[in-house]
């Protein structure tokens, strides 16, 4: 993925400038989902959505994310769950989507996967970096088959607290969005191109 792999649409899904000047099409159903909180929810900048193996394994668990390791703290009483309609082509599900969200920044697309938002870019990359390896740690430790141990109520609320006290700190998220392009210039350093 590199730059200029990147379109800008408007509300509509018309495609208002590609840089690569190949009219390309865009995803219908990324557009349903990332369109519903865009119109709905101004003060969310920036909408992430992956389909990560550990993402999707989590939203299909019953018990949805549980409050395993200090990642899953963050989202302690603070993710939405959204059931699972098919591929998300009927623009009416953005009225759901939008209503299962609430007052969330994160939420698990039932048999589907993750999707968070934030107030900058920096936000969302950090809800979203919290968020997969919550899932991952949730999948190793089930995998094992073995009693868990899970913090009482009042230590995960604690905790969740916490990190809800972090946001307010713009370098809590802007540290790792920095790190996060210098990785990507080691291994792939034509992505600006
Ligand atoms: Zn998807």
């Amino acid at each position: 993925m590199r730059a200029s792999d990147l379109v800008r649409i408007d509300l509509n899904g018309n495609v208002v400038e590609d840089s690569d000047k190949s009219s390309r099409d865009v995803n219908a159903a990324g557009f349903t989902i990332h369109s519903a909180i865009h119109m709905a929810r101004p003060d969310l900048f920036c909408v992430a959505h992956t389909h990560s193996s550990a993402g999707i394994a989590v939203s299909a668990m019953t018990e949805g994310l549980l409050p395993l390791s200090q990642h899953a703290m963050k989202f302690y009483h603070r993710i939405a769950y959204h059931d699972y309609e098919g591929v998300a082509l009927d623009l009416d599900e953005r009225d759901r989507l939008v209503r299962d969200l609430g007052q969330h920044k994160a939420m698990i697309l039932r048999n589907h996967g993750l999707l968070v938002a934030g107030t900058s870019v920096a936000e969302a990359f950090h809800q979203l970096y919290m968020l997969e390896r919550a899932c991952a740690v949730q999948v190793a430790a089930l995998s094992r088959g073995r009693p868990l141990t899970i913090p009482p109520h009042e230590v995960c609320q604690h905790a969740s607290d916490q990190f809800k006290s972090f946001e307010n700190d713009e370098a809590h998220c802007a540290m790792p969005w920095d790190a996060a392009p210098r990785l990507i210039e080691d291994g792939k350093p034509d992505h600006r191109g």
